[in-house]
């Protein structure tokens, strides 16, 4: 579309060095709603380097292989729901592979005296997962974008606005028409210099935007069967006693792998639980079977600096989703709001990051036109 992609390099991708230096579009971030943007930017002939700080794809999705190689569990991101129509079309679009979420059965309501049954399953919805994992989303989205569109291992720390804007990193720099923020805002603000400043009140609304469980801790429990099936139970549980609060079964097709996770909400700095004490809750809602887990995997995102700021748990201003302050760009029209808190539709879901890349993408094609039409008129 511009000389950008005519000149462009075969980009080197490991640290961001001696990359191409100049593209339509950087990103900052390589979570869902970063490569989804540049996957549409792509489309219509921008050329777009994501600069990812992480030596992986994926964000807030994230999923790694079991101990003994049996699978995928989601450590980030689980579900997606009918009704999302941005995943959903995406999912058939790349041929991604996914289940139904296992919600036959009876559930548990753990209170002080022990688990009580519960007739049916109030706690869950149908929705669905990815089998080989959310993660592998990303991966296939990064894999159909051209070789070396992205450039893992490089933390931006500082961007410029003047005629164009300037992305850096420790490695270089990148110049941009346009620059798209895919990570969370308060994160933005806390890790990357903006120059100039962006306006106050931008400012004060990306520093007080809770990032979207990233105060969560989220509990993994693979077993060698999911037993609970077998006595009729969905696996699901409510607990207002803990440590995880609400529970859920996450075994693959067919119930392989199996497994179960929780959610453990932190409201302060405290530590995660232990293996013991998430084994003793087990025990009280499953009985005897739940004594001897395969493995147990404790995911703590206030640890996660590329997606948690200091003091996490401590923003609690959610009605600051999908603000108006984020629907537009800003520093001269150059700087783009994408991470799945500034969506209006869906915020804090993989459909919210991929609604704000859609808006992203859009007023980047509408300030294209308008430049394309100011020349033709001064011509
Ligand atoms: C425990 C948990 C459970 C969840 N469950 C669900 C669910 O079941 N269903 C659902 O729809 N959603 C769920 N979510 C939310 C979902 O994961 C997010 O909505 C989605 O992944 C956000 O994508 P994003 O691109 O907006 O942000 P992110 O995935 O956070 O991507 C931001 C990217 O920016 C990178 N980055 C950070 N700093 C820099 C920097 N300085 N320079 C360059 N790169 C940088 C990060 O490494 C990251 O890759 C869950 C999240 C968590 C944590």
């Amino acid at each position: 579309m511009t000389e950008a992609a005519e000149n462009s390099d075969p980009a080197r991708t490991q640290d961001g060095s001696s990359a191409t230096d100049r593209v339509d579009v950087a990103v900052i971030g390589a979570g869902i709603s970063g490569l989804a943007a540049a996957r549409a930017l792509i489309a219509r002939g921008n050329s777009v380097a994501v600069l990812e700080s992480r030596d992986r794809v994926g964000g807030r999705l994230r999923s790694p292989e079991l101990g003994d190689g049996t699978g995928r569990v989601d450590l980030g991101a689980t579900w997606f729901w009918p009704g999302e129509p941005r995943v959903t079309a995406l999912v058939e679009e790349l041929d991604i592979a996914v289940h139904r979420q296992y919600i036959d059965g009876d559930a548990i309501y753990h209170q002080p005296t022990g688990g009580q049954r519960i007739q049916g399953n109030p706690i869950d919805v149908p929705s669905f997962r990815f089998v080989d994992g959310a993660e592998s989303l990303t991966e296939a989205v990064a894999a159909a974008l051209p070789a070396g569109t992205v450039r893992l291992n490089t933390a931006v720390t500082r961007v410029e606005v003047a005629d164009r804007a300037t992305v850096h990193f420790p490695a270089g720099t990148i110049t941009a028409d346009h620059v798209v923020v895919a990570l969370p805002p308060a994160l933005a603000v806390e890790r990357i210099t903006f120059d100039p400043p962006l306006p106050e009140r931008v400012a004060g609304l990306a520093a007080v935007t809770p990032v979207w469980m990233g105060s969560t801790v989220k509990v993994v429990v693979h077993f060698a069967k999911p037993f609970w099936r077998d006595h009729g139970l969905a696996g699901s549980a409510i607990s207002h006693i803990g440590p995880m609060r609400e529970i859920h079964d996450m075994s693959g097709p067919g119930g392989q792998p199996a497994a179960i996770f929780g959610f453990v909400p932190q409201s302060g700095p405290g530590p995660a639980p232990s293996e013991d004490e998430i084994r003793h809750q087990l025990v009280e809602l499953y009985g005897p079977e739940a004594a001897d887990p395969v493995e147990i995997i404790i995911a703590d995102w206030r640890d996660e600096p590329d997606t948690s700021p200091p003091g996490v748990e401590r923003l609690q201003a959610y009605q600051a989703f999908g603000h108006d302050l984020f629907q537009s760009p800003t520093l001269d029209g150059r700087l783009h709001w994408t991470s799945t808190e500034t969506a209006r539709v869906a915020p804090g879901h993989i459909e919210g990051a991929l609604a704000a890349a859609e808006r992203a993408v859009h007023a980047i094609a509408s300030a294209e036109t308008a430049t394309t039409t100011l020349k033709g008129a001064n011509r």
